[in-house]
């Protein structure tokens, strides 16, 4: 009998299973995959998620797989571009690992830290009591089909998580996919900064990650995936000519990789928790990838979620109050940003006010590192947004405040 068994080792399982296990708790962590081991993801770790990790002690085991380290982030109009550093204070960096490093560190830390892994193992089954979780069946790697109870089942399962299946977690503020996406890594591409494009109808992104490549991931709207597939390589192409300094520097560059692609990237919250389960990551909060928040999310939810299972384990509130206060509180944190990317996935272009602001950023570093701050998720985007602040930044409260 397990204390917890924690489904899914990449970015929200892992740190579940590595701060229970810290704590003493008996943790099983199961994925159907071997680490290291890929997944469709570029890569971008704002600094709340960069902090979490050196506060854990793996930031620096990152940095040391040839990771490099982001200071500045650029948000390129196409006729002038923003950049600023969203680094204030103690703040550490952004980074962008290869889901191949990242997600065995993590996955290793968890074993370090005492909980049992188990690879190559395919969750099959949620076991119920009645309304109750009380455990898994699971095929192993030879084949053999297990039974192992717990006393919470965590579903780190992804957004296609089979513990919200099964216990059928209602999902609430959900949206129909906006994007997909399409991305590869480049060599001669000499980056050092995050640069994201806006381009009309479609979104690119330039990432330094690990050995020296970049990682260019683009984005059309859900309803023309369809015809993004039917050519993917020209399609591809073609958007990156879009923005004349990125075509340059990708004529300069030489493609390493195969094309990664995803569509489906539905927008949702979903209960998190019930008798004897709780959901973390994407499992429990899926949205699009736009603003690449899901890592960084999923780390901080990895630890509301191990505070709120060892307050309920250890008897300091009931464990159903703790549990409802980690979904709460997750959702207020998160909501912002929620609907923020859920309106740049529109890949509409910016509206006039929104305009006004950037021309104004233009003069501006300080506040255009604040900007960039909330992007960054070290800004709070209802403070920045604010219409006293707006106004403040553009000097007219009529154009500003309808900013948000
Ligand atoms: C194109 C794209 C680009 C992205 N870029 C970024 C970015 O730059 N920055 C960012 O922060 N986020 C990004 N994201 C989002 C990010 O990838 C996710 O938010 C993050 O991976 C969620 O982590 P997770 O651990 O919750 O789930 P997942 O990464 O989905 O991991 C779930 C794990 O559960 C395992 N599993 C599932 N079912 C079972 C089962 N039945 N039995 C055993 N194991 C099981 C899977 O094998 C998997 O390893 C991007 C997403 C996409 C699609």
């Amino acid at each position: 009998m397990y204390d917890v068994i924690v489904i899914g080792a990449r970015c929200a399982g892992s740190p579940t299973a590595m701060l229970l296990a810290r704590k003493g708790y008996k943790v099983l962590l199961v994925d159907k995959v071997a680490f290291p081991s890929d997944t469709i993801s570029t890569h971008i770790i704002w600094p709340p998620g960069a902090s979490r990790l050196k506060h854990w002690g793996l930031l620096d085991t990152i940095l040391s797989s040839n990771c490099p380290k982001i200071s500045k982030v650029t948000l390129d109009l196409g006729p002038f571009a923003l950049t600023g550093s969203p680094l204030f204070s103690e703040v550490v960096e952004v980074i962008a690992p290869r889901r191949t490093v990242l997600d065995k560190i993590l996955a290793d830390a968890a074993v370090n830290a005492g909980a049992e892994l188990r690879e190559n193992c395919v969750v099959e089954e949620i076991i119920m009591d009645e309304n109750r979780v009380t455990g898994i069946r699971c095929r192993n790697k030879g084949g053999s089909l297990v039974r192992e109870n717990a006393r919470m089942v965590i579903g780190a399962d992804g957004k296609n998580s089979i513990v919200a299946r099964t216990v059928d977690a209602q999902e609430y503020n959900s949206r129909q996919p906006l994007t997909c996406w399409y991305y590869t890594y480049w060599s001669g591409m000499p980056v050092e900064d995050i640069v994201l494009y806006s381009v009309p109808n479609r979104a690119i992104g330039a990432i330094p990650t690990n050995d020296g490549l970049t990682c260019l991931p683009v984005a059309w709207p859900a309803n023309e995936f369809h015809d993004y597939r039917s050519d993917i390589e020209g399609n591809y192409m073609k958007t990156l000519e879009l923005n004349k300094s990125l075509a340059e520097l990708v004529r300069q560059g030489k493609r390493e990789e195969r094309f990664f692609g995803m569509a489906d990237l539905r927008n949702f919250f979903r209960k998190s928790s019930g008798p004897g389960w709780a959901l973390v990551g994407d499992a429990g909060y899926h949205k699009d990838p736009i603003t690449a928040q899901g890592i960084s999310d999923a780390i901080h939810a990895a630890e509301m979620l191990t505070d709120a299972l060892d307050a309920g384990f250890s008897g300091k509130e009931t464990l159903e109050k703790a549990l409802e206060h980690y979904e709460l509180t997750r959702d207020e944190e998160v909501m912002p940003m929620y609907e923020f990317t859920c309106d740049w996935a529109t890949l509409q272009p910016p509206p006039p006010d929104m305009e006004y602001l950037f021309t104004a950023l233009r003069e501006n570093q300080v506040e255009t590192n604040r900007f960039i701050g909330t992007l960054a998720g070290t800004v709070p985007i209802p403070e920045f947004f604010s219409p006293e602040n707006i106004q403040r930044i553009t000097g007219t409260m009529e154009t500003g405040s309808n900013i948000t």
